[in-house]
Formats: structure tokens, sequence, C-alpha cells
């Protein structure tokens, strides 16, 4: 029973944990995009402060209450959201990743605010493009702290290989491209609010973003695996190229051609910052997507494989309570019933017997062992039975058959088909033996006896029958005899007896009478007796029939 069991186990156990292995991978790759979506979100709102920044910065002393209330709720949304991050990590097992963040986005934040507030406090006049341009800088530092964070998710995620691991990247690089996207506009912003030329250095920068654009936008494309292309995606996707790309892009390098022709510019900083901040929206949109878009397949997945994992360990269950039942109910039902039968037969096996076999050598003969013993036992009484019903037909002095068993070979010939109708008799008695008992003792006696039976036996074949009828009379049965033969058969006996040179001190004889054929064995018997009466009658030692 253990090792059925156990051979269910070894089959079920394998799978079911490899079920297990599917369904916690699944689970964790759940929680990561949680992490990833949290992270995301502070990257972008990160980037995103650095709009009611340059505002604060870029604005004019009239709208300067605006922008920093504006700024200020900003900030401590982004705030809210940095600490949330933070939590999900560590509920998510990124610990080190949110220690890390937490470290050094919290440090660069601070000094990125600290610079960006320095510049705004100052008068319209004691502003400089070049304090402006340092304190966005800084915001792009504390940006790239998000970056890190972002990064050492993605390359601590055990999803990599996984469905949803592409739309890991894509959201990462999407995240890029959010920032670059607004870099490329805060490059110039800082001069294109002061109304001055961008140095070269800015320029540079500027346009160095752009090509990261198009690059990040054309590794999105190459990425993105079919079956993510969605209607809703490729809605969003169109969104991101027309505003964003077709429509964003191209009012900073107006701007910057302006810069370049030594012509006014055609927006101010505000305004910049404003129109450029919808546009960036569509990034963020196609980022959330993906992100939902990811989620619902991790949460298929769980599903499917905790779908899996339950019933894997439901069949194991199954398989196993069937098992046990089936076993139960063959110990019951086929086992116990052997055993008892086995122990029935070696208890039978040795009736009568003082037990031979303890009980714990009993417990490992089988069944087959028992029915042989009990054979073994059978036989040996058949043995015995035998040699029982011998000795009960059989005379003690002479050890030629007794009366029993002259009754039983009469009962035998009376029920065949002839009956007794081809049957020979020969009644032989002694003739004077009580002479010969008083002359020379019983003992003697026993000996002519003996003397004479062994005489008869000598004359008949196995399957006649030799009877010590009583005291010195015998009879001597054929089941197929002619009269003829019959009479041959004593006459040989009489001579033979009347011959011997056994006894020295007397001679020894027998008279016979024989029949052949009677209705039943009274009437053979008396023919036979009547035989022998008359050949006493005649001087004895001779046959009659
Ligand atoms: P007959 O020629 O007429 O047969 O004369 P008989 O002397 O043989 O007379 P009967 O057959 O009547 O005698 C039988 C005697 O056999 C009587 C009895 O004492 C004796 N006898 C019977 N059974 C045994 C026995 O087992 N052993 C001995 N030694 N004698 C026996
Ligand atoms: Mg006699």
């Amino acid at each position: 029973m253990i090792a059925i069991i156990l051979c269910i186990l070894l089959i079920s156990l394998p799978l079911i944990y490899s079920s297990y292995q599917y369904y916690k991978k699944a689970s964790t790759t759940l929680v990561e995009i949680n992490s990833m979506r949290a992270v995301a979100e502070l990257a972008n709102k990160v980037s995103r402060e650095r709009a009611p920044a340059n505002k604060l910065m870029s604005g004019s002393a009239v709208d300067f209450y605006v922008h920093q209330q504006e700024l200020k709720q900003y900030r401590s949304e982004v705030d809210h959201q940095f600490q949330q991050t933070v939590d999900v990590l560590k509920q998510s097992g990124f610990q080190l990743v949110a220690v890390q963040l937490e470290k050094e986005l919290g440090e660069s934040l601070r000094q990125a605010r600290h610079d960006v507030d320095r510049v705004s406090l100052l008068s319209t006049e004691a502003r400089t493009s070049a304090e402006y341009d340092y304190a966005v800088r800084q915001m792009f530092s504390a940006w790239d702290r998000c970056y890190e964070g972002l990064r050492n998710v993605l390359l601590s995620s055990v999803a990599k290989d996984t469905t949803v691991s592409s739309y890991y990247t894509t959201i990462f690089i999407l995240a890029d491209l959010r920032d670059q996207a607004g870099r490329m506009a805060s490059n110039i912003l800082p001069y294109v609010s002061f109304n001055e030329r961008i140095p070269k250095d800015n320029l540079v920068r500027s346009l160095q973003t752009q090509k990261q654009i198009s690059y990040l936008w054309d590794l999105i494309n190459t990425l993105q695996q079919d079956n993510a292309r969605t209607p809703e995606y490729t809605a969003l996707h169109h969104q991101v190229k027309t505003e964003f790309l077709d429509q964003g892009i191209p009012m900073v390098s107006g701007l910057i051609e302006e810069s370049i022709n030594g012509l006014p510019y055609s927006v101010s900083g505000v305004q910049l910052t404003e129109k450029m901040v919808s546009k960036f929206a569509t990034v963020v949109d196609l980022q959330h997507y993906l992100l939902d878009y990811s989620q619902n397949v991790a949460e298929d997945d769980v599903q499917k494989a905790g779908q899996r994992l339950g019933f894997r360990l439901i069949l194991t269950l199954i398989s196993l309570g069937a098992a046990v039942f089936t076993l139960l109910y063959a110990r019951n039902k086929v086992f116990k019933p052997l055993i008892y039968a086995r122990n029935t037969l070696l208890d039978l096996s040795q009736y009568g017997e003082k037990k031979l076999i303890s009980e714990k050598a009993l417990e490992k003969i089988s069944l087959l062992e028992a029915i042989q013993k009990l054979q073994g036992m059978l036989r040996q009484r058949d043995v015995l039975e035998n040699q029982l019903r011998n000795h009960a037909a059989t005379d003690n002095l002479t050890g030629v058959s007794n009366r029993l068993a002259l009754d039983e070979y009469v009962s035998a010939l009376e029920t065949s088909s002839s009956g007794l109708l081809n049957t020979g008799l020969i009644v032989l008695d002694i003739d004077n033996f009580k002479q010969i008992n008083d002359s020379y003792g019983h003992v003697v006696g026993d000996q002519v006896i003996c003397f004479i039976a062994d005489q008869l036996k000598r004359h008949v074949r196995s399957d006649d029958l030799v009877v010590r009828y009583g005291g010195d009379e015998f009879l001597i049965l054929f089941a197929k005899m002619q009269i003829k033969t019959l009479f041959e058969i004593a006459e040989k006996i009489r001579t033979a007896i009347a011959d011997n040179k056994q006894f020295d001190q007397f001679s020894i004889s027998v008279s016979s009478g024989v029949a052949v054929g009677a209705e039943n064995w009274e009437e053979l018997l008396v023919k036979a007796d009547q035989a022998l009466l008359r050949a006493k009658e005649n001087g004895k030692n001779i046959v009659e029939a």
C-alpha cells in the first residue's frame, strides 16, 4: 500500500512542484509590474515637475504666486508618489532598490528644488539664464535617479523570460522617451524665456536629445510584439507619433532655428512649457496602457497557473483517495479473508498436533504453502485411514481378510451388473483340528491355522479374497469363475496341504466344498457349505462340488 502511494506521489509531486513554481513566478511578475508602475509613475512625475518649476523660473512677477502654488502643489504630489513608490518597492521585495532610491533621489530632489527655489526667489532682473539652466540640469539629475531605480527593478526582475518581459522593456523606454522629450525643451527653455540666443552647448544637447528620441521611438517600434498591437495600442501609438513626434519636436526645432537666425522667439518660455506638457502626455498614456495591458496578461497568467496548480492538487488527492480506498477495500475483502483462510488451513494442517509453527513464522507462510501443508496432512490421513480400514478388515492371527472385509466384498459383488451369478466360492475346513489342539496345544494349533492361511494365499490371485470365516474354517471368493476351474484350484490346495512336511508329529488335511453362481450370498454359501458337509461325510481330505 505504501509502495503504491509512494508511486503516485513520485509522479504527482514533480508536476505539482513545477505548477507551483509557475504559479509563484506569475504571482511575482504581477508584484513586479506594480513596482514597475510605481517607479515609472514617479519618474514621470519627477520629469513633469520641471514644468511648474520652469514656469516659476521663467514666469513674470505677476504670475509668481500662481506658479509658486502650482509648483508647491505638484511637489507634494511628487513627494506622495515618492513615498508610495518606496513603500511598494519594499513590500515587493525590492528592498535594496527602495533604499537606494530613497537616499539618492531624496538628496537629488532636495538639491534640485533648492536650486529652483533659489532662482525663482530672485527678482526678474537678478535672474540669469545660466542659473536657470543649472537648476534645470539639477532637475535632470533627479530624474536620472528615478531612471536608475527603474533599471534596477528591471534587472532584478524574475519575470525576464515570461510573456510580459517585452512590455517591461517598452515601459522602460517610454519613461526615457518621456524625459528626453522634456529635456529637449528644457535645454533651450532658459534662453527662450530670457529671449537670449541659445548657447552652443545647449543647442548640441537639445539636438542630441532629439536624436535620442527618434532612436528610442525606433526601438519601441522594433520591440513591440505583434500580439500587443491591439486597436487601443495602435491609437495611442498614433497619437504619440502625430502629437508628440510630428508636432512637439518641430516646435522645439523651430525655436532653435529662430535662435540660430537671430529672430525673436515665436513663443514665450511659459507657453512652450504648457504646449509641450500636453504633447508628453501622449507618451505617458501609451506607457499607462502597456502597464495595464501587461498587468492583465500577468493576472491572466496567475489565474491560469492557479487553476493548473489546483487541478493537479485535486487530481493527486483523488488518485491518493482512490488508491487508499481500493487498497483498504482489497485488504478487508480480499487480503484479510485470504489471511484468515491461510491461518485456518494451517490450523487444520496441525489439527490434533502440538502447534509446531510459531506465530512469527506463521506470518511468513504463504497461502500456497498452507494449502500444500494441508494437502500433506490429508495424504497422511488417507494412509492412516487405509491402514485402519485394512486393520479392521484383517484377521489378527493369519493376516487374511476377516468377516468385515467379506461383507464389503459381497456387497460390492451384489451391486455389480452380473451380481453373484459368476462368483466362485470355496469353503474350507481343517480336518480333525480339535484333535491337534488337544494333542499339541493351542500354540501349535495357531501355527497350523497360519500355515493353512499361507497356503491359501499362495494359490489365489490378488483380486481373489481369502477370509478366515471362523475357527478353522476359511472362505475363498473369486469374482468370476467356472466350476471346473474352481474345483481344480480347491483340489490343488488340498493336495498341497496334504503333501506338506511342515509338521513332523502329525499330518494335516483339509476338506472343501465348492460352488459357482447363485441369486444371493446366502444361497451361494449354503451351496458350498453343503458340499463341504458332503466332503466331511465322505471321509475328509476331499473336495466336493
Ligand atoms: P472336523 O474334521 O469335523 O472339522 O473336526 P474338528 O476337530 O476339526 O472339529 P471342528 O472343526 O468343529 O473344531 C474346531 C476346533 O477349532 C474347535 C476349537 O477349539 C478350535 N479352534 C477354534 N479357533 C481356534 C483358534 O483360533 N486356535 C486354535 N488353536 N484352535 C481353535
Ligand atoms: Mg475342522
